[in-house]
């Protein structure tokens, strides 16, 4: 076997074993400290994506890694077949921070909107007394859930739904941030309503103000169940614990994941109250590694972290501060900028430059960031970033638009 030694080895053996279900940048991460990775070269780059807000702490934050340190040598696996001294601690610290009775925990995000489909459709059948395969559930135009068959059945995105049919029925789907659309397609046999709070894997869509709360009233009226994916607009990104806090809104199914992880497993959970949750009975439902002792011991350390509130405090602090430098690069290569704490989506002017090629010009600054959509990137910076990294990011996207 050869010696891997550069950038170009390690890019080329990935290429060679490794499926092509992504396309990334030619950077090749060796190691990540705090809103910092490094690549095998050793040229360091601000992590501006952070795992898609899966590292809102940064990378290996001193807090969670003792967590996980102590949890690593004691104990990290039982099943559920058996109790573990870390489910409890866990699933009482989660229901805390949501406000609701009860937590199921998972592993994946999609694994964790799986679970809120499967929780509303019994619901919709042993609470509401809807008959067998009834039951329909709305979900929202350029929406992201996760890949599994059922997830991608309600995809708007021809690049992650195409050929993956025969789809599973039971979804409407209609234009996101439209009360009036949602109002119209509500019948006596919608039981959900499931979207996110603020788009994004969209591109940082943000629903026009007090839609929100009309979705809560109008579930409400309706009696049908609110499902907010919160699992990237979560847990301090947006300068709140939750997107919903914006609108003071209270969804019925809180779906959570990424950055409950800690950056360091998969940990995905929903939480709700015994009237949604006491559905789902013994067998009918489960993960082998879902709710294992490592991953709660870690999301219990980021549940105490954010119990803090410094978190929140910092995302809306510099997010002010990459809002305003952002918002002057409008008319300057950028179209249109669309921000809620340290989260941004900027749609570039497309007669000037492609989203791909502002990364790649970013990358030579030493900042990483992803575009989605061909024309949009978003930067969601790990929440420990300084005010100095926030004005070198906005900086580099400056400096590559001009260039
Ligand atoms: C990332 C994401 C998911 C899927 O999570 P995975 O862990 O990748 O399965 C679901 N919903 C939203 C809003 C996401 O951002």
């Amino acid at each position: 076997m050869t010696d891997l030694t550069t950038s170009a080895d390690y890019i080329a053996l990935e290429r060679r074993y490794a499926a092509r279900n992504y396309s990334p940048l030619d950077v090749v991460i060796a190691r990540g400290e705090g809103a910092f990775v490094w690549d095998v070269e050793g040229r360091r780059y601000l992590d501006a994506l952070a795992g898609y807000s899966a590292l809102n702490f940064g990378h290996g934050h001193p807090r969670l890694v003792a967590a996980a340190q102590r949890q690593l040598h004691t104990l990290t696996l039982t099943s559920r077949a058996f109790h573990s001294d870390q489910l409890g601690p866990f699933a009482r610290d989660l229901a805390a921070l949501t406000g609701k009775d009860l937590v199921l925990p998972m592993n994946s995000g999609a694994e964790a909107v799986e679970t809120s489909l499967k929780v509303a459709r019994r619901w919709g059948r042993r609470v509401k007394g809807l008959p067998e395969d009834w039951g329909t559930i709305i979900v929202m135009a350029g929406n992201f859930h996760g890949r599994t068959t059922t997830i991608v059945s309600f995809s708007t995105d021809k690049v992650a739904r195409d050929d993956y049919g025969p789809y599973t029925p039971g979804f409407v789907v209609v234009p996101y941030g439209d009360i009036e659309a949602l109002r119209a397609a509500v019948s006596d046999e919608t039981i959900a309503v499931l979207l996110e709070p603020i788009q994004g894997e969209g591109g940082v869509v943000i629903p026009p103000d007090g839609f929100l709360r009309d979705v809560r009233a109008l579930c409400t009226e309706r009696n049908m169940l609110m499902i907010a994916d919160e699992i990237q607009s979560g847990l301090a990104r947006t300068g709140h614990t939750f997107a919903c806090d914006h609108e003071q809104v209270v969804p019925d199914i809180y779906v959570l994941g990424k950055a409950l992880g800690g950056g360091i497993v998969p940990l995905s959970a929903i939480a709700a109250d015994h009237a949604v949750l006491d559905v789902i009975t013994p067998g009918s439902h489960g993960s082998t590694f879902g709710g294992n002792p490592f991953a709660a011991a870690i999301g219990r350390e980021v549940i105490a972290m954010l119990q803090t509130g410094e978190f929140q405090q910092r995302a809306a602090m510099l997010g002010a501060v990459l809002a305003a430098e952002l918002d002057r690069l409008v008319g300057h290569g950028l179209a249109q900028v669309r921000h809620r704490g340290l989260w941004a989506g900027l749609d570039v002017d497309p007669e000037r430059i492609s989203g791909k090629e502002l990364c790649h010009r970013m990358a030579e600054r030493g900042v990483l960031a992803k575009d989605t959509h061909g024309s949009t990137i978003r930067l969601a910076p790990p929440l420990v970033v300084t005010e100095d990294d926030v004005r070198q990011l906005a900086a580099a996207v400056r400096d590559s638009l001009a260039e």
